[in-house]
């Protein structure tokens, strides 16, 4: 077991913070561990994009990751022009890891102001799992700090310690800029005073100092503001010896709380399940019937091929050969163990289709007629057999296993092409042509006279 040091960074920014961090998920992990550091933090702006790829580089370089955000939050969502402040969350354990998740969708939900948002309701009704750390200066502390309103900043941290107890810490860096010290100074007192303990982070946006230059013309460029280089180049992930040389002797004890922070934060992402949510089957006495008959399947295997029989009735596919076809394609998706998702699938089409929400087609769209390239040349598809290779515009080639013919009842499109020929298939079947002298791929039914159509000899 290697010794580690007393500190881990619990804010930094990746490249996943897409116009302000400067630094490679890869890189953090690398870097932490080459500072002796059992773990690592990821929080990006209210984003969890990165923790996937922050996870295998976490696990290939043998250190913890912390998953976590930087969430703006605003008091009303509804308002443009208000307060946002920066608040650092991290996921303790699975629920909190969902619950983090959750809270990235709805913040994105409440985009329509140009930044993901939450406010302190969803972070209340999500709060299982959680551990919530004041940020930097963009933060609700430390603004009211600086405005000098004392007894708001005091209140913020009541409020925000009677919701998270334990879980709550007040969050102090210093990276050269002079007001970080006086929301030092009042953290210490409060910390004193409500009995919140203080972390120390550093804000990392990228893995060392000399790198500082290269996130300051990412930032320049988001902002369309010209190159500015930063007077403060001290957002980087510090090592141990450089964190506890920022603060006075108290600061050993800021670094400390890091490790118990960590040594909360337990969250293992499970791969190769299913996370599909549960189907709830409705009260049906019909299908209660049908069910009481059924061997050996489970509900939602029963209750899909309940379904594709009654909608292949009402459409009048009784004969046999679809009724073959049916339990064929059933079969298939038992066997695959997407009953699930297909009943899933269903509930939302069929809540398309009666809401008049446009959804896709769910079929092919060759008709007869449509040539298709195989190894035997260009044929019609009415002509491809079991064991011929197709390839696809993308040239990739396949073995033809099976063969399904479908009747359709939607509207076919005829084209007429320069040599005489026309061509029949459905509206949405996508064609290859060449347009103001570029190559694109166009719905049949988008297709204008004069486009050129390419064919593959
Ligand atoms: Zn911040
Ligand atoms: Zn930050």
């Amino acid at each position: 077991m290697p010794d580690f040091v007393d500190f881990v960074h619990l804010h930094c920014h990746s490249e996943f913070s897409a116009f302000d961090g400067f630094q490679k998920v890869d890189a953090m992990a690398a870097r932490a561990k080459s500072l002796n550091m059992r773990a690592i933090a990821i929080t990006d702006h209210g984003k969890a994009a990165g923790f996937i790829a922050f996870h295998k580089a976490c696990k290939k370089h043998g250190i913890k990751p912390i998953y976590g955000c930087e969430f703006y939050v605003s008091e009303d969502l509804t308002i443009k022009k208000t307060d946002r402040y920066h608040l650092i969350v991290l996921a303790k354990n699975e629920i909190g890891y969902k619950n983090l998740i959750k809270m990235c969708s709805v913040a994105h939900q409440n985009m329509a102001y140009g930044f993901p948002r939450i406010n302190f309701d969803i972070l209340k009704d999500h709060k299982e799992g959680l551990i919530i750390s004041t940020a930097c200066l963009g933060g609700e502390f430390a603004v009211n700090i600086l405005k000098n309103e004392i007894q708001k900043a005091r209140e913020f941290l009541v409020k925000y310690k009677e919701v998270f107890g334990e879980d709550f810490y007040l969050e102090v860096m210093f990276t050269g800029i002079p007001e970080q010290k006086l929301v030092v100074k009042h953290a210490i007192d409060f910390s004193k005073e409500l009995g919140i303990k203080i972390i120390a982070t550093n804000d990392a946006h990228y893995t060392e100092r000399s790198k500082a230059k290269y996130q300051q013309i990412k930032k320049s460029i988001s902002m369309s503001k010209p190159m500015k280089y930063s007077d403060h180049p001290e957002y980087y992930i510090k090592s141990y010896e450089e964190m506890n040389k920022i603060f006075n002797k108290q600061g050993e004890e800021f670094l400390k709380n890091t490790i118990e922070v960590c040594d909360k934060c337990n969250v293992e992402i499970k791969f190769g399940q299913s996370k599909l949510p549960e189907f709830q089957i409705p009260e049906d006495p019909e299908f209660t019937e049908y069910e009481n008959k059924q061997i050996g399947k489970t509900r939602e295997q029963n209750y899909l091929r309940y379904l594709t029989l009654t909608r292949a009735k009402e459409k009048g596919l009784t004969d046999d050969k679809y009724l073959k076809r049916i339990e064929e394609e059933l079969e298939t998706i038992r066997f695959s163990g997407f009953d699930r998702y297909f009943l899933i699938v269903q509930e939302y089409t069929t809540w398309g289709r009666e809401h008049g929400v446009t959804r896709g087609c769910a079929r092919g769209c060759f008709t007869p007629g449509n040539k298709v390239f195989c190894d035997k040349g260009l044929i019609d598809i009415s002509q491809i057999e079991i064991d011929d290779i197709v390839i696809s515009h993308d040239s990739t080639k396949n073995k033809v296993i099976n063969r399904f013919e479908y009747d359709i009842d939607e509207e076919i499109i005829a084209i007429e092409v320069e040599d005489g020929r026309t061509i029949e298939c459905t509206l949405d079947h996508e064609i290859l042509v060449s347009r103001n002298s570029d190559e694109c791929w166009i719905a049949a039914k988008d297709l204008e006279v004069g486009d050129e159509i390419i064919e593959v000899e």
